[in-house]
């Protein structure tokens, strides 16, 4: 990516050799999350040129002299945890701490998206939210993260899962993946659709596709006391307006969630079978 907006070009470039406890991986698959999309298109504080990509799956070709937890030709996942870029590529240097072995005979295109679409995903459920059996939760935007949301509350024991978007299909898969309910939000009032199935509102609700008008929804469908989770990422510079007697009188909560608050080297051993089964 050679500037903001300007689209990805192929180009030839040279990587560094592998020092210390860095890892050389042949990458086999790299999953197109939202956020490469925002990143290609607007300024972070990240200048180009950049290597984007930060969903790996791959093998590993070369080792530096003080990696001891991988072999050449091990099966591998990576993450953006500790790191930055270089998934859309053919090969990628990463420290060790930010790889994970897996089983081979998991795809590489469905293990690519365990670095962080299932990390992020069931991760803010689990580890960020902490969902516990039997609450209501609603997840606006079902790509590879809000699918995973809805995953990672049914692993959670959710007794309602709601899922809310414009695309049938999306809507279609989430209920594969675990919704007990869906919404589609061009057939009116998505908030007041939630709140009419759960009797006044949900314990949980993910926005996870980076819009104001859709994080307001995630904090006006909760129920008293309930917590919303803001996933997606906003516009640099972008601000909300909150009501505060949502947080004294209703007693809301609204929390921001980075990579799901994840220990890679717990969470996506945890979710590589369960994943593999879903994804695809
Ligand atoms: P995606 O493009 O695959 O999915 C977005 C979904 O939102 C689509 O299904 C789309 O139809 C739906 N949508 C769009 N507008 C809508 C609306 N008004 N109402 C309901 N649904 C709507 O994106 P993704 O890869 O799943 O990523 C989602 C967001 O999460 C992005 O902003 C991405 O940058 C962010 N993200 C954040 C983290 C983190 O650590 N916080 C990690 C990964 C991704
Ligand atoms: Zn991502």
């Amino acid at each position: 990516m050679n500037a903001f907006g300007g689209g990805f070009d192929v180009e030839e470039i040279d990587i560094d050799e592998t020092r210390g406890r860095e890892v050389l991986v042949d990458i086999k698959a790299s999953g197109l999350c939202h956020s490469d999309l925002h990143f290609a298109e607007t300024n972070f504080g990240m200048e180009p040129p950049m290597v984007l990509g930060h969903e790996i799956a791959g093998v590993v070709a070369v080792i530096g002299p003080e990696v001891t937890e991988f072999s050449i030709g091990d099966h591998v996942v990576g993450s953006l945890v500790q790191f930055c870029g270089a998934g859309f590529a053919e090969q990628a240097l990463l420290h060790e701490n930010q790889l994970i072995a897996i089983d081979p005979a998991v795809p590489f295109a469905e293990a690519s998206v365990l670095g962080c679409g299932t990390i992020t995903g069931a991760g803010a459920v689990i580890n960020s939210a902490g969902v516990r059996p039997g609450q209501t939760v609603a997840v606006i935007g079902l790509g590879g993260v809000g699918l995973n949301v809805i995953s990672g509350a049914r692993l959670a024991g959710a007794a309602r899962i709601i899922g809310i978007d414009l695309n049938d299909e999306k809507l279609e898969l989430a209920r594969g993946f675990g919704a007990s309910d869906v919404v589609n939000g061009r057939n009116g009032d998505a908030v007041a659709a939630v709140q009419q199935l759960t009797d006044g509102g949900v314990d949980h609700a993910f926005e996870v596709i980076g819009r104001k008008d859709t994080a307001l929804q995630a904090i006006a469908m909760l129920a008293v006391g309930g917590t919303a989770s803001l996933i997606g990422i906003h516009g640099a510079g972008s601000t909300i307006e909150l009501d505060p007697n949502d947080f004294l009188r209703w007693q809301k909560k609204v929390q921001g969630v980075y990579m799901g608050h994840a220990n890679i080297k717990r969470d996506i051993p945890f979710s590589t079978p369960r994943s593999s089964s879903r994804v695809g």
